[in-house]
């Protein structure tokens, strides 16, 4: 196995959740509307991510596994919208050197399917025809097997499990247009039916973050030329002790920034401190959409940080959305 190899894995692949995460946009980037996501023992023992996205076609397998093979560079605008996605093309690789990979796929003009796996000190890929329909699975077996530092780091099968699904959370709350499945143990733990219709978007927000939210959260709608807010926000009085929904999105990442969160504090004001003498977290779902050339995301993709090139106007921006949003509760 290439040292090189498992160094990179080092920065991408911190748990079990940092594989499905990588899986999962993967499975996404290929368009799949239908991804299904099983988990055997918190993730140490098997993850295995099934969609009906394009498939791979069989000479390209060996290349998906080998590093710095990217299929999604084909332009320079393309590199710089995928360097702020963080695709680097040595996800699959990275993970086949710290765990057994099987790559099964078929893409909908060929005939049958194939599987590929690399084997060896040289990490070379071996191929066998399989049987899957138009899609790709991705099997990784025994994460860590060979990285024994990496295997002790592993938390309980229970906590492990926790930070894959906030890693599926998360996606989910990005994409209300696909359909996720997650199994634990052979046994269904959440089930994100497709939402086709806008006015049905509450239902993804209520099967991910609870009916508790959306049952008192105001709809936040904000919109400024180019920039527009959306989404859902606790009133003061319904914010929860803890701080268990907070999701702020940027074009459709995840991200946790100061700025943004200041101006959420801002916009609850004294009240949220002051409530009932507990303190309280703010809890929403919001969706900050701005074109891409005004902001610029961090290139390591854990980071969850952003930076607006007009930052006080994005923040007053945002702050102004809120507060509208706070306000009808009060009326
Ligand atoms: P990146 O996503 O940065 O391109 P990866 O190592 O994650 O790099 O994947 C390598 C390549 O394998 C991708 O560029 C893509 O062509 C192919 N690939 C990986 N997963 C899938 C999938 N689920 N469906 C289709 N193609 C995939
Ligand atoms: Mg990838």
């Amino acid at each position: 196995v290439s040292l090189a190899n498992q160094i990179a894995a080092g920065e991408v692949i911190e748990r079990p959740a940092s594989v499905v995460k990588e899986l999962v946009e993967n499975s996404l980037d290929s368009g799949a509307d239908q991804i299904i996501i099983e988990i055997e023992q918190g993730g140490r023992r098997l993850i295995r991510i099934r969609d009906n996205g394009s498939g791979i076609p069989r000479d390209e397998l060996a290349l998906a596994l080998s590093r710095h093979a990217t299929s999604k560079i084909r332009s320079l605008a393309d590199l710089e919208a995928i360097l702020s996605l963080g695709f680097r093309g040595e996800a699959l690789a990275s993970i086949s050197s710290v765990a057994r990979l099987t790559l099964t796929s078929k893409p909908a003009t060929q005939a049958t399917a194939w599987e590929a796996w690399v084997e060896g000190q040289d990490m070379r890929a071996e191929l066998a025809p399989a049987s899957h329909p138009t899609g790709t699975t991705v099997t990784v077996e025994d994460l860590f097997f060979n990285t024994p530092a990496r295997r002790k780091f592993m938390r309980t099968d229970k906590t492990e499990f926790a930070h894959i699904e906030e890693v599926v959370k998360r996606i989910a709350l990005a994409r209300f247009d696909v359909k996720f499945q997650l199994l634990h143990n052979q046994k269904q733990v959440r089930l994100y039916p497709a939402i086709r219709a806008e006015a049905d978007a509450t239902q993804r927000i209520s099967s991910v973050c609870g009916s508790s939210f959306t049952d008192t959260a105001l709809r936040v709608e904000e919109q400024a030329g180019s920039v527009s807010l959306s989404g859902w926000i606790a009133p003061v009085h319904a914010c929860r002790h803890q701080a268990d929904v907070q999701y702020f999105y940027v074009n459709g990442r995840m991200m946790k920034d100061r700025l943004l969160a200041h101006a959420i504090r801002q916009a609850y004001g004294e009240s949220l401190q002051q409530g009932i003498g507990e303190e309280r977290s703010p809890t929403y779902v919001l969706y900050l959409e701005l074109p891409a050339q005004d902001v610029d995301v961090n290139v390591h993709p854990a980071k969850h940080e952003v930076r607006f090139h007009q930052a006080r106007q994005i923040h007053d921006f945002v702050l102004h959305g809120l507060r509208s949003a706070l306000a009808t509760a009060d009326s």
